[in-house]
């Protein structure tokens, strides 16, 4: 498959064209940003754990149903992916209080939700992705339908049981998590983006050692030694090439 145009550069993908007008190519970079892009680094080979570490998420939550834009990986740090038109909207589900809602709403870090949070945020740069409810969506004409946030929600919920299940089986706690989703011309919603350590809060079951992109928020140890091991667990489990040493 050939790249084409350069459709999209974002701060860790790009987005090409392909010679296939309903698949494109996502380029996984090895850029690190937070805090609004006010913080930067780079992380040699991070872009291709994070492209491996999405497909077998992506893979996984195809075969319990849940729809993807994931096609396949021709080369380390790229997924040819199917087109969609991206909805503007962060959808994020928590289980533990952690990052800004704990900054929000006062409640510690670490405090286990009595049910899957999911929040709206509004994805917009200028604003700084603030946070929306449902009316404000609607509002914003982000969706056409209040339907379309009710599968939103729905995705988000059916995504974190898969997840949250997968990873408790290879000693990670799923604190949180960032989805993106997209529309197709028939306009099926199906889940986009990424799924990595970029994306989603781990914490180290027992030791509650941090795997993910806070290491590099808060300058709290090697980002690529994490998402490696974050890596070696999701294929043992997946491939089932020997048990996890956790
Ligand atoms: N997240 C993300 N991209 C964003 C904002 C959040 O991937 O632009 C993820 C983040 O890594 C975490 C979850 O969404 O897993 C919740 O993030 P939170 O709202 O706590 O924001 P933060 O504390 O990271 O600013």
């Amino acid at each position: 498959m050939k790249k084409g145009e350069l459709l999209y550069e974002g701060k860790a993908k790009k987005i090409w064209k392909s010679d296939d007008p309903d698949l494109y190519i996502a380029e996984f970079k090895d850029d690190l940003t937070a805090f609004d892009a006010e913080k930067k680094g780079r992380a040699e080979g991070k872009g291709a754990l994070n492209c491996k570490i999405s497909a077998y998420l992506f893979k996984l939550l195809e075969d319990h149903g849940v729809p993807t834009h994931f096609v396949s990986c021709p080369t380390e740090r790229e997924m040819v992916i199917r087109r969609v038109e991206m909805i503007p909207i962060e959808v994020v589900v928590r289980n533990i209080a952690a990052g800004s809602l704990t900054r929000r709403l006062g409640i510690r870090e670490g405090v286990r939700l009595p049910f899957a949070l999911v929040e709206f945020y509004y994805k917009n740069d200028e604003l700084h992705d603030p946070l929306i409810n449902d009316e404000h969506a609607l509002i914003l004409e982000l969706v056409d339908h209040e339907s379309d946030l009710e599968e939103l929600k729905r995705l988000g919920r059916e995504v974190n049981v898969v997840l949250k299940s997968f990873f408790d089986k290879i000693g990670l706690d799923l604190v949180d998590f960032k989805l993106e989703f997209g529309r197709r011309d028939d306009g099926k919603i199906l889940l986009a983006d990424e799924i990595s350590p970029d994306s989603c809060r781990f914490w180290e079951k027992g030791s509650g050692r941090k795997m993910d992109k806070d290491l590099f928020r808060h300058d709290l140890g090697d980002v690529k030694v994490a998402y490696q091991e974050v890596l070696r667990r999701i294929r043992e489990e997946i491939e089932g090439s020997s048990p996890s040493s956790t």
